[in-house]
């Protein structure tokens, strides 16, 4: 479904065109089409959209074009449910607003002075975008008045609801001249909505945005079926591939935007984490310093990602699959901003996430492509196309080259050849990158792989009195099939080519077969596959794992830790 609108055909002012262009915009996006006009008319409107779909222009632009320059009281007032929703749509307005000179605006909301916001206020703006708390407050203060403000727009009416701003906005709609222009953007018609409308709404035009288009569709949806376990091993393999610049990752808990911050942090990954239990300062910070590019990586849950609004974001993580669909619109739609493509990457660790990837294929009304993680030869390669273009960059530099040359002229004098010289270069720039590589060339296996794989366990436990290692939907935990508790430490067989190892952490640590699987594959970068028999105890277990293995895994596992405990182990003398 092209369309061929172009902002010129809008209505709109010369002004807003030249800031538009500016800002990367080449077309109007559908809600922006529908609403100008309607707007601009001075209509009611009623726009069923979501983020990411360029509602934020939708009613800024038409408002910069309504109101009166010359007249410096506020004349149009914006509702956000956010702090952040009401910095952003703000920052949206001045932007727009660039070649008007004459119209200010200004974001009130709580948790900043409110004597700052006394002192913009008073200079006189005409357009006012705050939270309803915080509006309500100027208003009761008598630093905010109303009696000139012609429209009003209520920007994610659903959620301001939601949060229990009713009385609020009610209020505020009160204060306000019976004349005037109402507005609401939500992204649903749910009843309260609908009570709100009849009350205070005029014949309103009510403008829908199919689901197809609350995605943008410039973002690309991708999913990679991986164990648990591995999941931030393979997000690092992709962050490294891609060399992404600034992405965002989302996970369903503080918590695990803690572990996973961490865990980035561990591995020479800049990020930061983004969380409902910040601080609102804390909160600018953060922003402050991925905005700047000073940590590349945002690690955020779901309250945080409305206020996430920086356009180069090129991927988004979903580390956790979203507990809803409206979620993950959210979330998607910090990536592929501003006329910019971005890439959605899902991770999928069982049957119950693939069900969620095809519901979400059918909320999206796009697909999302199945992708097979890269493999260490292809990180390898991406490697050396770096290494070929760092050369050329660093050759077509126009600098003094004498000393270099000079050092070329004595390796030569020194009986290498160029090929020999340039060859050692290589290895010393790319060697201990590649070493690293193939150090952890462990395949990612999927969760299918590992369905596969505790079948065979368990057939074989039932054939030799072998033990199942369990796995999360199911089954037993790693207990012995045999129960022969007083055989410990030695009287399971080893395989001649494994060597059994002493964990200290048992049953009292909550650890569970998987646990240890995950974070020996996971860190010494073995593959899960190769990792025997695991027998765990209330004290301490015993794991065993390839001969050859043993000793680098002892060494890795040294400065871990497992369920948050550290680990220490070593080669069991049973
Ligand atoms: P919103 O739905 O208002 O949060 O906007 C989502 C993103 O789309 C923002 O990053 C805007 O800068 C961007 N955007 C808005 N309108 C357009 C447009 N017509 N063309 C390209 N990008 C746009």
């Amino acid at each position: 479904m092209e369309n061929n609108t172009k902002f010129s055909n809008l209505g709109i002012s010369k002004e807003i065109l030249q800031a538009v262009e500016e800002m990367g915009y080449t077309q109007p996006s559908p809600i922006q089409e529908q609403a100008i006009p309607y707007i601009l008319e001075g209509q009611d409107v009623i726009g069923q959209a979501q983020t990411g779909t360029g509602k934020t222009a939708a009613f800024a632009i038409p408002i910069i074009d309504l109101v009166d320059p010359d007249f410096h009281k506020p004349q149009a007032i914006i509702l956000c449910p956010t702090r952040e929703l009401a910095v952003q749509v703000e920052g949206e307005f001045q932007k727009l607003a660039k070649h008007h000179r004459k119209i200010s605006s200004v974001a009130i909301y709580g948790g900043e002075s409110i004597d700052k916001q006394i002192r913009i206020l008073r200079k006189g703006v005409q357009i006012v975008v705050g939270t309803p708390g915080r509006v309500q407050d100027h208003i009761n203060r008598g630093t905010l008045k109303l009696d000139d403000a012609g429209i009003i727009v209520l920007d994610e009416a659903d959620e301001m609801l939601d949060m229990g701003f009713r009385d609020d906005i009610e209020a505020i709609l009160q204060e306000m001249p019976e004349e005037r222009q109402t507005v609401f953007f939500s992204a649903t018609m749910a009843k309260p909505i609908m009570d709100l409308t009849r009350k205070y709404q005029n014949e309103p035009h009510i403008i829908k945005i199919a689901k197809k288009e609350l995605t943008v569709d410039r973002i690309e949806q991708i999913y990679y079926e991986v164990k648990p376990t591995l999941k931030m091993e393979l997000m690092v393999r992709l962050m490294t591939v891609n060399n992404y610049n600034l992405s965002v990752v989302f996970c369903n808990t503080k918590r695990m935007t803690d572990e996973v911050t961490e865990s980035l942090g561990s591995r020479g990954i800049l990020a930061e984490a983004l969380h409902g239990d910040l601080s609102q300062a804390q909160r600018d910070k953060v922003m402050g310093k991925f905005r700047k590019g000073l940590c590349t990586v945002l690690v955020a849950t779901d309250v945080a990602a409305r206020g996430i609004d920086v356009d180069n974001v090129e991927a988004v993580f979903n580390f956790d699959l979203p507990l809803d669909e409206e979620y993950y619109v959210h979330r998607i739609g910090r990536t592929g901003r501003a006329g910019k493509s971005g890439v959605a990457i899902n991770f999928v660790t069982g049957r119950r996430d693939m069900q969620k990837i095809k519901d979400l294929e059918r909320f999206t009304k796009a697909s999302i492509t199945r992708m097979d993680p890269p493999s260490v030869s292809e990180l390898i390669e991406m490697k050396k196309k770096q290494l070929v273009k760092d050369v050329h960059r660093i050759l077509a530099k126009d600098e003094d080259n004498q000393v270099f040359e000079e050092t070329l002229g004595q390796l030569l004098t020194e009986g290498l050849t160029p090929e020999q010289v340039a060859l050692g270069l290589i290895k010393m720039t790319m060697g201990e990158a590649v070493q690293e590589l193939r150090d952890q060339d462990f395949s990612l296996p999927s969760y299918q792989d590992r369905r596969r794989e505790r079948g065979e366990r368990s057939e074989r436990s039932e054939r030799g009195g072998r033990f199942e290692r369990g796995g999360r939907d199911g089954g037993r935990r790693g207990e012995r099939r045999d129960g022969g508790r007083e055989r410990r430490g030695g009287g399971r067989t080893t395989e001649a080519n494994m060597t059994r190892l002493f964990l200290n952490l048992g049953k009292k640590d909550r650890i569970r077969p998987n646990d240890i699987v995950g974070a020996i594959a996971g860190e010494a970068g073995i593959p899960g596959k190769s990792i025997g028999g695991i027998d765990i105890y209330d004290n301490f277990s015993f794991v065993d794992v390839p001969k050859k293995d043993a000793d680098h895994v002892i060494r890795t596992m040294k400065h871990n830790t497992i369920k948050g405990k550290t680990v220490n182990m070593e080669i069991s003398k049973g």
